[in-house]
């Protein structure tokens, strides 16, 4: 693989544009992989890419039904911060966050990692308690962030509403070193380095069965034929139950639509990320000017990658009363993904009744900063049997009743 670099850009610039590579290799499957993981989204993508960098297994094949990134990857808003409650989440969110500000060193790819801080508005007495709850227990796990008052918050975001009319903000859970990065090149990048690495990258190919023998799994059925494999990671979010059922075992998650929605470009008037979770609305800028928008989760179980109108109309209403600007934007476009929801609102990266069948989903809403994270702890599970991130998240936790509850943190925050 030729190394992105400025000389790169200066010499492609001189000859027309008329060197650059593939970033990637699309080939045909092989019969036998040492390693499927059925998914490439961030999270198949960021394992495969860590099985190959952390412990040399490189005969990885990661199949994908769509196009690679297309799923909730390529369809979120892009919030990364670490600031849960819970140990076990600090542990891994934080691991990823610390992961994304080395990134486009690491996969010699621009992810735009932009640590421009995260506000989580504190509108009642309830979340007041719950954020300084959270800033002590940040604090303990070593994650850096702060309870601010309501004159710091309009220091950070001058163009804010504080006394809206329902719910004025009461204060903030601030993480200066929260922010954002670019969400397609988060998977470009894993899918060039994975490619680099000899890996296959098959997409649109489904995985409609999944063959298991005296209780392993032998390989997967796909609608490019049968595949075979020595470990199988399923790492397909909302699609998590369907695939699981193909292997003859149930997964504790549901699967609803997330919406979000973009304004036409302004010019630049808020560099955070402000998330508005008791009127159910959040915001921040894109580097193009769009205002990038989104509220809750659909009230019913759902497959539709798609917008309604409903979602608009409540999102845009939450956020009016903390951003009276927003009414003047004329809205340009509106998405949905599947996002797979647990009970306590953490992921399930663990082990399944299947032999050598390993499962990473149930990251809802809140995902996409966690990829570096668990695609990390994720491959280490798979090549060792055993990481000290993922013992936690096992789906053992459901019947054990051992729940790592982080409805504050992401119960409506992403
Ligand atoms: C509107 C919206 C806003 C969001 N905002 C944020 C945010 O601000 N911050 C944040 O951290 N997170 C956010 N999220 C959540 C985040 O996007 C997800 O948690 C994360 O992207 C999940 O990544 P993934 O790789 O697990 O899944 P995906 O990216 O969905 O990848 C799974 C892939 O599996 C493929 N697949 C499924 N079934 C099969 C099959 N049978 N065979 C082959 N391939 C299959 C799918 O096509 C898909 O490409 C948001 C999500 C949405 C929808």
């Amino acid at each position: 693989m030729k190394r992105y670099s400025v000389f790169a850009v200066a010499r492609e610039a001189l000859r027309y544009h008329s060197g650059w590579e593939r970033a990637w290799r699309s080939p045909e499957p092989k019969r036998h992989y040492d390693v499927i993981i059925v998914g490439a989204g961030g999270h198949g993508l960021a394992t495969a890419y860590y099985l190959g960098k952390n412990f040399g297994i490189t005969n990885v094949a990661v199949i994908e039904k769509g196009w690679l990134g297309g799923g909730n990857t390529g369809r979120n808003t892009t919030i990364i911060r670490s600031n849960y409650l819970q140990d076990p989440s600090a542990a891994i969110y934080e691991k990823a966050r610390s992961l994304y500000e080395t990134m486009s060193q690491d996969l010699n790819y621009n992810v735009m990692f932009s640590p421009r801080g995260v506000l989580m508005l504190a509108q009642t007495q309830h979340e007041i308690r719950g954020y300084k709850r959270t800033a002590h227990a940040n604090a303990l796990q070593g994650v850096s962030t702060e309870f601010v008052s309501p004159e710091r918050v309009k220091e950070i975001v001058p163009i804010i509403n504080l006394d809206g009319p329902r719910y004025p903000v009461l204060g903030a859970l601030w993480q200066e070193r929260g922010g954002t990065a670019r969400h397609d090149a988060v998977a470009w990048g894993y899918a060039r380095a994975c490619s680099d690495m000899g890996m296959d990258i098959i997409q649109q190919c489904e995985v409609q069965g999944v063959r298991v023998v005296n209780g392993r799994v032998a390989g997967v059925d796909t609608t490019k034929g049968p595949i075979d494999c020595d470990k199988l990671g399923m790492v397909v979010a909302g699609n998590a139950s369907v695939l699981a059922e193909q292997a003859g075992f149930r997964l504790p998650m549901e699967s609803v639509a997330l919406q979000a929605l973009v304004s036409e470009p302004i010019k630049p008037c808020m560099d955070v990320v402000v998330m508005a979770n008791t009127v159910h609305g959040y915001m921040s800028q894109s580097d193009k000017g769009e205002m990038v928008i989104g509220g809750g989760t659909d009230g019913f179980n759902n497959y539709t990658q798609r917008g309604s109108f409903h979602h608009i109309e409540e999102t845009v209403r939450a956020l009016n009363e903390t951003f009276p600007m927003v009414s003047r934007l004329k809205m340009l476009r509106q998405w949905g993904g599947i996002v797979d929801v647990t009970g306590d609102r953490s992921p399930i990266i663990s082990k399944t009744p299947v032999g050598n069948t390993f499962v990473n989903c149930g990251w809802g809403t809140g995902g996409f900063k966690a990829i570096p994270g668990s695609g990390w702890a994720m491959a280490e599970l798979m090549a060792t049997g055993h990481s000290p991130l993922t013992e936690e998240f096992s789906v053992d936790r459901f019947k054990e009743g051992k729940f790592i509850d982080e409805s504050v943190a992401a119960g409506v925050a992403h």
